[in-house]
C-alpha cells in the first residue's frame, strides 16, 4: 500500500499515471537536447489528506515515538513505492548532530557519509533500483561524476541487478575502486561528467534498462526527498536554514521537495530557506537565480569533484525551489572550500567530501554578509565521506 497518485510536469503541470512515463515530461521534453538543462522533470504526486489522516494516526497510537521510528514512518508514507522492493542494504536514517564548536552557536550537522557507499546519493539509487526490481528490469545506467555511480553499483551489487556506468576517466580513484569492486560495468569517458550525462543518455535508448541520470529518472529526486523528511523527524521542527552542496540541483530539489509534500499534508507549516552552496567554478545555479537568465558555468573545475557541473541538469527545477523557500546560491573558492573541509574534521570529528564542506564555507559567507537571521535553526548538509578523495587534502607542513 502506499499513496502515490501521479506523476507532475513540474514545468506545465500535466499530470500522468505512473507507468505510462518513464522520465521526463513527453511534451515538455520534446525539443530536449543534450547539453541543456533538462525540461519537463517529472514530479510525484501523492494523496496528502489520506497521509495526514495516517500520520495523525500514528502520532495517537506513538506519542512517545522517536526520531528514528518518525522517519520510517514519514518516509514509508511518501515514498512512491512498498518496502518490499528495497534492496537489502539499508540506506538513510544519517546522524543529525549539534555543534557548537564550529562558531560558537548551534549549527547542525546532516553527516550522509555514513551511506552504504559514502554518499547522499545512496538514497537516489536505493529508488531507482527499487523501481528496477518492481518493473523486473534486471539493468540499470547512469552517468556519473562518480558517487552515483559508485552508489548505484553497490545498490545494485545487493539486488542481484547489473549496473553500468558511464564516468569521466578523471573521476578519484576511490570511486573507480568502488565501481570495479561491486563489479559495475565501467565505461571511462574522455571528457567531462556532462559528456558522461549524454552517453548514458544515449545508451538507454538503445538497451533494454532503466536510466538513473539524475533528475532525468523522477525518483532521484524522490529518492533525495528522504534527507529531508529525516530532518524534520530529527528536528521536531523545520529548520530555518538548510545549506545544500549544489552541483545538478538535485539534492536541492529533493529537500525541497520533503517540505512541500510536508507542507501539502498539512504536516509542516512552512518551507525551510534553501542555500546552494556551489563551487565558484561550478555555478551555473547561482548565476541562474541572480539573473534568471541559465548560461551554462564557464569552466567547471573545482577540488569539489561531485558538484562540478557545467550544464546542472535540474537548473530550471532549482531556480524555483530558491524562488518558493526565498534561498539564495553562493559561490565559495576552493581554498575556502579545503579549509572548511580541514576545520570540520579538527573540531567536530567529521572527515567529508570537499563538495560537503562547501556548505560550511557558504555559511560563514552568509554570516559575514549578514544575510542568517539570529538564533536560526541552521543545517549544513554533509553529503559525502573524506575518504572517498583523500587526494584533495593538501597538508601545509
Ligand atoms: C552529487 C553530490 C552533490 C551534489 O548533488 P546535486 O544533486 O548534483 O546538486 C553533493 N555532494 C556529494 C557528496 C555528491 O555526491
Ligand atoms: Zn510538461
Amino acid at each position: 500500500m502506499n499513496y502515490f497518485n501521479n506523476y507532475r510536469c513540474t514545468r506545465c503541470g500535466q499530470e500522468y499515471e505512473p507507468d505510462r512515463v518513464k522520465y521526463l515530461c513527453p511534451v515538455c521534453s520534446k525539443d530536449y537536447q543534450p547539453g541543456m538543462p533538462l525540461p519537463g522533470i517529472l514530479e510525484c504526486v501523492f494523496d496528502y489528506a489520506r497521509i495526514a489522516i495516517a500520520w495523525q494516526e500514528f502520532c495517537i497510537a506513538f506519542p512517545s515515538a522517536n526520531p528514528s521510528q518518525k522517519i520510517e514512518e514519514l518516509c514509508e508514507l511518501f515514498s512512491p513505492l512498498n518496502k518490499e522492493y528495497y534492496p537489502n542494504l539499508p540506506v538513510g536514517n544519517t546522524p543529525l548532530i549539534c555543534s557548537q564548536s564550529l562558531v560558537g552557536e548551534s549549527l547542525y550537522l546532516k553527516f550522509d557519509g555514513v551511506n552504504p557507499s559514502g554518499s547522499y546519493k545512496d538514497r537516489a539509487s536505493n529508488l531507482v533500483v527499487a523501481e528496477a526490481k518492481r518493473l523486473g528490469i534486471k539493468e540499470i545506467v547512469t552517468a556519473s561524476t562518480g558517487n552515483a555511480a559508485a552508489s548505484l553499483a553497490a545498490l545494485c551489487a545487493a539486488a542481484g541487478i547489473k549496473a553500468v556506468i558511464f564516468a569521466p576517466a578523471k573521476a578519484p580513484p576511490a570511486k573507480l575502486v568502488q565501481i570495479k569492486i561491486h563489479k559495475a560495468e565501467l565505461h571511462l569517458v574522455e571528457g567531462t561528467y556532462d559528456d558522461a550525462f549524454a552517453a548514458a543518455l544515449a545508451y538507454s535508448a538503445t538497451h533494454e534498462c532503466l536510466n538513473r541520470n539524475t533528475a532525468y529518472h523522477p525518483f532521484t529526486i524522490e529518492g533525495k526527498k528522504t534527507g529531508g523528511l529525516e530532518l524534520y523527524a530529527q528536528l521536531g521542527v523545520v529548520p530555518d536554514y538548510i545549506f545544500v552542496p549544489t552541483g545538478d540541483g538535485v539534492i536541492l530539489c529533493g529537500i525541497a521537495k520533503a517540505f512541500y509534500d510536508l507542507k501539502e499534508a498539512g504536516i509542516a507549516d512552512r518551507l525551510p530557506i534553501l542555500v546552494a552552496a556551489q563551487s565558484e567554478s561550478s555555478d551555473a545555479i547561482t548565476s541562474y537565480w541572480e539573473t534568471g537568465v541559465y548560461k551554462d558555468a564557464a569552466k567547471p573545475q573545482t577540488v569539489a569533484d561531485s558538484i562540478s557541473v557545467k550544464t546542472p541538469s535540474a537548473a530550471h527545477l532549482a531556480l524555483k525551489v530558491l524562488k518558493d523557500t526565498k534561498g539564495m546560491g553562493i559561490r565559495v573558492s576552493d581554498e575556502e572550500i579545503l579549509s572548511a573541509q580541514k576545520m570540520l574534521a579538527s573540531r567536530t570529528g567529521i572527515f567529508c567530501e570537499p563538495s560537503s564542506a562547501a556548505t560550511l564555507a557558504a555559511y560563514f559567507q552568509a554570516r559575514e554578509h549578514a544575510l542568517i537571521k539570529d538564533q536560526a535553526i541552521v543545517v549544513l548538509m554533509l553529503t559525502g565521506h573524506g575518504l572517498k578523495d583523500i587526494n584533495a587534502v593538501k597538508f601545509d607542513d
